[in-house]
């Protein structure tokens, strides 16, 4: 049913919504095909769910905290060498909650924070940050409007590439109704995440960047000040995916004491951080499921993401990839 082929054309303006690591790549890959690419992101930079947040004067990773080797070879190989984005290796010493060490974790980033990738895949293109597409109107046979949730009009667009979490596309899918409904059904899970800048390493953790495994409410504990190109004793505690579900409606107090009450204990000393910051996810996890369909019939509204092509950021990279050879001629 919803089966288009039609390549983009040189000078064909594209809205692309959302600035997070599928809507960057697909940018960038029409902007190499030579089309008017305008991205639109409602937060203040770019990154999404790879994006980093302000503590203080310091900056911390909100999201995923790196590519695995599996996701950066799946990058080189959908972009040409000269559009690569500089990425750095961390090999962070890595221990259970136990405090046993295990074999951690090989991750790469950009510097000096994990946006600095999504960043560098804008290069040349026009990015509108703070501006939430609300509306997507379909004029005539060629041509979309767009309108922000004030209602004002952003453009007017030959094809539209929605790059938003599931439940954040549906809305503007309404003049898509096929393709509204099959995103429809997508769920995607919640995280939350506290951010800490403590004072000094607790002694505990003196030669540890990196904690994972068993726990009832942690999922994974890094150093985020020991990454590559990043300052300050900083941490990120990461809650479990099944623990935040249920604690998804707490109040922000409750789950950041709890997340620090957690983190405390596995310090064995009380923690009294300098600045912290607690964070819920709404859309962090979208699983390994697929969408049987990503476009209308003639190819002029697409959707990509993670929850496209199978989760995480390895399915934000192929719902890039499958969008980009779906319009490429
Ligand atoms: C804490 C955390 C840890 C994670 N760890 C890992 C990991 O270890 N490994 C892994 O593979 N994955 C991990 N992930 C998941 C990974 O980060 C995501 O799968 C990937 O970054 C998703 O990219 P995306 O481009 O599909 O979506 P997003 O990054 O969510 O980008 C969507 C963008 O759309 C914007 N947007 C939404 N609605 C609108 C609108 N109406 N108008 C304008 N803009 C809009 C948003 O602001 C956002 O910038 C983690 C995620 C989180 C939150």
């Amino acid at each position: 049913m919803i089966r288009g082929h039609e390549p983009v054309k040189q000078g064909e303006r594209v809205a692309v919504i959302g600035a997070g690591l599928a809507g960057t790549l697909v940018a960038e890959g029409l902007h190499r095909l030579e089309a008017e690419v305008i991205v639109f992101d409602k937060s203040r930079g770019t990154g999404g769910r790879l994006a980093a947040a302000r503590l203080g004067e310091l900056s911390v990773d909100l999201g995923a905290p790196g590519l695995n080797r599996s996701q950066r070879s799946a990058l080189e190989a959908l972009l040409p060498e000269t559009s690569m984005p500089a990425l750095s290796l961390w090999l962070p010493g890595a221990a259970n909650f136990n405090l046993k060490p295990v074999s951690g974790p090989q991750l790469w980033m950009a510097r000096p924070r994990s946006s600095g990738l999504t960043r560098a895949l804008l290069n040349g293109i026009e990015l509108n940050t703070r501006v939430r597409i609300a509306r997507l109107i379909h004029e005539d046979e060629a041509s979309y409007r767009l309108e922000d949730e004030t209602g004002i009009v952003q453009g007017r667009f030959d094809r539209v590439v929605i790059a938003a979490p599931a439940p954040q596309a549906v809305s503007l899918l309404e003049c898509v109704p096929e393709l509204q409904q099959a995103v429809r059904k997508v769920e995607m899970e919640p995280r939350w995440i506290l951010l800490l800048q403590l004072e000094q390493r607790p002694d505990r953790l003196a030669q540890l960047e990196w904690l994972e495994g068993e726990h009832p409410v942690l999922q994974r504990v890094w150093s985020d000040g020991s990454k590559p190109g990043r300052s300050g004793e900083t941490w990120a505690i990461e809650a479990r995916t099944d623990w935040s579900r249920q604690h998804v409606g707490d109040s922000p107090e409750q789950v950041q004491s709890a997340l620090l009450q957690a983190f405390a204990a596995l310090c064995t000393q009380p923690i009294k951080p300098v600045q912290q910051r607690i964070h819920r996810w709404l859309y962090a996890d979208a699983g390994r499921q697929s969408l049987p369909v990503f476009c209308s019939d003639d190819a002029r509204v697409l959707v990509c993401g993670d929850w496209v092509a199978g989760g995480g950021i390895d399915g934000a990279i192929l719902s890039a990839r499958q969008l980009l050879e779906r319009v490429s001629p």
